[in-house]
């Protein structure tokens, strides 16, 4: 088993806050996620984290007129897109109430403004009928959740059956061991996450909530540069900072630099389906 660190929908909230305020989690367009690049492919990793969000779109097999959930909708960037590009309703939820608030504010300058919701709610408690909606996402988000298995199993009550989750996250291919345990460690610590998992622990809960797994995937390599982006986004940001949050955000981009370096890091890709 991997180490696990406490965290609630509160801390979370609030550590979401801290980083907005401090401008990191719009430093990069507003996702609050990886870019993805194709083998060889150039592009600023503005374009190749909107490509991560059509990786995600394009496993959900949406047609026009569904209703999705986005599970932490971070400033709501993702949603904006799924719903633009494919004539989808989505529902963002996020645990920070200055994500809410952001996302509402890009919706209303966006043409899919009607076409998208966000709110605040937490998805171990979802607030949302049995069977609301045609598909589900969770982009970075589960690693943050104590239970990832209650919110599993909630997503599927509230997913009609045969509709779609599809979940990307970080991963541990392997065990960080030794002095490497203390980059995890602390990258738990700053970031307010409660576990980084490995492959076979995503299973054994999707399995566990009763999803069927369609598909999981490794994409680390295709994301890797990510981290030394946004780690140097980051450290320009703390040179305009009050010594305590520049401290913080320091050490934050130190330790994403850190893990993205290391071998065992890795990034999955998940594909499930509501039987
Ligand atoms: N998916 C977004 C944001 C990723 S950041 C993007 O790709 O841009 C992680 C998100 O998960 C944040 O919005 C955070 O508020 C949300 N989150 C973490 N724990 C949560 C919980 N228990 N319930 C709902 N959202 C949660």
């Amino acid at each position: 088993m991997t180490q696990q660190s406490d965290t609630t929908p509160d801390s979370v909230g609030e550590t979401y806050d801290v980083f907005a305020d401090a401008g990191t989690t719009t430093a990069l367009g507003g996702n609050i996620h990886v870019g993805y690049w194709k083998e060889g492919q150039d592009i600023p990793i503005t374009e190749a984290t909107d490509q991560l969000t059509d990786l995600v779109a394009g496993r959900l097999a949406l047609q026009p007129g569904q209703r999705l959930l986005d599970v932490g909708c971070g400033n709501g960037v993702p949603a904006l897109r799924i719903a633009q590009a494919h004539g989808v309703h989505v529902t963002g939820i996020t645990v920070s109430s200055q994500q809410v608030a952001r996302a509402a504010e890009l919706a209303e300058k966006s043409a899919a403004r009607d076409e998208v919701g966000f709110l605040f709610a937490d998805a171990m408690k979802l607030p949302f009928e049995d069977g609301s909606f045609d598909g589900a996402f969770a982009i970075e988000s589960l690693l943050h959740m104590p239970d990832q298995t209650v919110a599993l199993a909630e997503l599927r009550r509230v997913v009609r059956p045969g509709g779609r989750l599809v979940i990307t996250d970080l991963c541990q291919r392997l065990p960080f061991t030794g002095e490497d345990r203390a980059v995890l460690d602390g990258l738990l610590a700053v970031y307010e996450i409660a576990r980084i998992s490995a492959p076979d622990e995503q299973r054994a809960r999707l399995a566990e909530a009763g999803w069927q797994l369609l598909e999981l995937t490794d994409i680390g390599e295709q994301v890797r540069a990510s981290y030394g982006h946004s780690a140097a986004a980051f450290r320009d940001i703390a040179a305009s900072l009050d010594p305590p949050t520049a401290a913080r955000i320091t050490a934050a981009a130190d330790l994403l630099e850190a893990f993205g370096k290391h071998p065992h890091a890795g990034y999955v890709l998940i594909t499930a389906r509501r039987p």
